[in-house]
């Protein structure tokens, strides 16, 4: 052990307590769903999980996963190319691009290895990236390994500096814009007909990450892409099977064969590191089957967060506009926000609390996340419990709780 350094490590740790804005983690001892079991506070209402759905804890994704492990064992021990791709790989792939209207799919362990996989894989010399400022750590990450690529970063929606930064690097080839479906802090979608007719115009590559977006936009789940009737539209879609698609874990990068046969050639996460446990592929895919025989779930989720909305307006909150599952509400410094959800845990209501660094300083939030299978009963709970809070530290007049 090297005292000094990690006697330097506790410092900024203890730098982070003082400030209000360490992170605890909480310790759940029940499967996900709206109604968990908590070690440190008992039965909590969940608004901070991406299980939009309810898919974590759905009988025939829990079953699949069981009769996976029983069919595959474990694991492949082996990268994909050398022994390390099971025939359900292949099956959740087609069923992945069924599902979006690509020609092909290919999965990683997860969303955050897909996008770390792919810039670099298709971007070399010559080429350039164009990425909405808001985008998702992991795209950012992404974009980083894609080091010989001219890379630029366009003002969060703002088209005109889209087109802007798109006229910069004509003559590279390919020009990718990135963004993502749904933006995971503010719960706004990307405006995607611009964006795919600007890529159109500058011969682009539409690049979209929909993981807060697929099982939550659009009239059958399929993300943002369907939400604004693009389907086929997009070049590239990266996903994560992590949020509404069961829960465990998983990403996928969807797009023509040429792209998929690329990445599976070059990809280097493909290349050097084990593929998606064959037990998670098959309630992946059982979780695929189980929402598009079921719309009517995206139906009750859509229906949830607007109870949940008004419910919140009705206390004198005002949450962030959108369309999406993701319902922030926009609270000030990052230690208010995490004594908030503190406040909200011990009334029974597990909900995070966001700060800076992911969010700008003075906008910390905390986000709702709604879910399909939470009762009106949970939500009238939950809203009970916010109305207390944000009346017990100031963020309400008491007037309005009343009326
Ligand atoms: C959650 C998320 C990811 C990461 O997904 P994992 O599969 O958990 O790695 C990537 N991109 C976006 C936009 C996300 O919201």
């Amino acid at each position: 052990m090297n005292a000094a350094f990690d006697a330097a490590l506790q410092k900024e740790l203890d730098a982070l307590k003082a400030a209000g804005t360490y992170k605890h983690l909480r310790h759940i001892t029940s499967p996900m769903a709206p109604s968990v079991h908590m070690e440190e506070a008992g039965d909590v209402i969940v608004l901070s999980s991406n299980n939009y759905l309810g898919l974590s804890d759905e009988p025939a994704v829990v079953a699949a996963g069981k009769e996976g492990l029983d069919r595959y064992g474990a694991g492949t021990a082996s990268v994909r190319f050398i022994c390390g791709t099971f025939d359900v790989h292949r099956r959740l792939e087609d069923r992945i691009a069924r599902f979006l209207g690509t020609e092909a799919s290919l999965t990683y362990v997860s969303c955050w290895n897909a996008n770390t996989g792919l810039f670099a894989t298709i971007c070399g010399e010559g080429s350039a990236i164009i990425s909405d400022e808001l985008n998702h750590a992991s795209i950012i990450d992404g974009v980083r390994l894609a080091n010989k690529a001219k890379r630029s970063v366009y003002k969060h929606g703002d088209m005109a500096d889209l087109e802007a930064k798109l006229q910069a690097v004509q003559g590279c080839a390919p020009i990718l814009v990135v963004t993502d479906g749904v933006f995971s802090m503010e719960g706004s979608v990307a405006n995607l007909p611009a964006i795919v007719a600007l890529c159109k115009k500058y011969g682009a590559v539409s690049v979209v990450d929909d993981s807060h977006g697929t099982g939550v936009m659009g009239a059958t789940g399929r993300g943002t892409i369907e939400h604004f009737g693009l389907t086929g539209e997009v070049d590239i879609i990266t996903g994560t099977l992590g949020k509404a698609l069961g829960g465990a874990a998983g990403g996928f990068v969807a797009g023509s064969h040429a792209l998929v046969d690329t990445l599976i050639q070059r990809s280097r996460p493909q290349l050097f590191s084990n593929a998606l446990p064959a037990t998670v592929a098959c309630s992946a895919l059982a979780a695929i089957e189980v929402l598009d025989a079921h719309p009517e779930r995206v139906r009750a989720l859509r229906e949830n967060v607007a109870y949940f909305r008004a419910g919140l307006e009705k206390i004198g909150l005002k949450p962030l506009p959108g369309p999406s599952a993701i319902v922030p509400i926009i609270v000030g410094e990052t230690a208010f926000a995490i004594a908030m959800s503190d406040k909200l845990l011990k009334r029974g209501v597990f909900v995070t609390g966001f700060g800076f660094p992911v969010v700008p300083e003075g906008t910390a939030r905390i986000r709702t996340q709604l879910c399909a299978t939470l009762t009106r009963e949970e939500m009238d709970r939950a809203l009970d419990a916010f109305a207390a809070v944000a009346k017990d530290v100031g963020l309400v007049e008491d007037s309005i709780i009343r009326s």
